[in-house]
């Protein structure tokens, strides 16, 4: 998943920032970004701007100016807007991507927060986001009270007001249960985020079928049953195999093993899928 993408060093450093930046807004949980934005004198204007931008960080003047997209189904506050805020304030606290900014080198861009593809730039406005948004200590003490799970990501995903997608990214990270997460979304690639336990036990990449494709019975399959309307699904659970799920992982093979497949539906965005190992791998 994109964060892999960065050197340890490079998202280990993102993340401090981030973390500084959430002190700075408060510190409270969950994370405030307008008081920072007043702070740093940036000035903001949420709007529906089709499909121009999911947001996009001005420098005019010596002035910096975010703007963020609230399409119909969208609102200030949503899930959605607060990633992308944080986002551009990524732009705005990596001093590279500032600089650049300031200095007319590189004009504003827009960003979009679902699709970082390879640019370095934007996964890196990715993971300030996730770390402003979700501190690494506070994050952590909050996994620490849950009992591994979906139910772990949904309950998180309230308590820090992120979507249960980024919150999927980064649980995977901190669980102490080796475990993936996966998402089907309708007329997309699925996603797979891979714990680092798993990676270098080389579960490293995922199988990433269809979910219609699935075999019946699968947790996946059966939650994908549940009506997109209904928003957040019923949790289903069912065992499965490590062999079905990895790439480079034989039926026969010494890593093979029974794994647990939980699956709830997110309304339209799809299916949100965790994989659970034996814990101790
Ligand atoms: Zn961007």
């Amino acid at each position: 998943m994109a964060y892999t993408q960065l050197s340890v060093t490079r998202r280990c450093w993102i993340a401090d920032l981030a973390e500084a930046a959430a002190t700075e807004a408060g510190g409270v949980i969950p994370v405030q970004p307008l008081p920072l934005l007043d702070s740093h004198e940036i000035t903001f204007s949420p709007g529906d701007f089709g499909n121009a931008f999911d947001g996009v960080l001005e420098h005019r003047s010596g002035r910096f100016h975010i703007y963020c997209n609230i399409r119909d189904t969208d609102y200030p506050g949503s899930t959605r807007a607060r990633f992308t805020v944080g986002h551009e304030l990524g732009h705005y606290f990596i001093d590279e991507h500032r600089n650049a900014l300031a200095s007319g080198r590189v004009p504003s861009h827009p960003s979009f927060i679902d699709k970082s593809g390879n640019s370095v730039i934007e996964t890196e406005a990715n993971t300030f986001s996730s770390y402003f948004l979700m501190p690494q200590q506070d994050f952590r003490r909050a996994v620490a009270k849950e009992k591994p799970g979906l139910k772990a990501i949904i309950n998180l995903s309230s308590t820090f007001s992120v979507s249960a997608q980024a919150t999927a990214i980064r649980y995977v990270e901190e669980c102490p249960v080796p475990c993936a997460a996966m998402m089907f979304r309708p007329g997309k690639r699925p996603w797979a985020a891979i714990c680092p336990t798993l990676r270098k036990l080389g579960y490293d990449y995922a199988n990433a079928p269809e979910v219609t494709a699935l075999p019946n019975g699968f947790a996946s399959k059966v939650a994908h049953a549940d009506p997109a309307e209904s928003g957040l699904g019923a949790i289903v659970e069912a065992p499965s195999t490590a062999s079905f799920w990895f790439a480079n992982v034989a039926a026969s093979s010494p890593r093979n093993c029974v794994i647990t497949e939980q699956a709830v539906r997110l309304g339209t965005h799809g299916i949100l899928t965790l994989l659970l190992f034996p814990r101790g791998l």
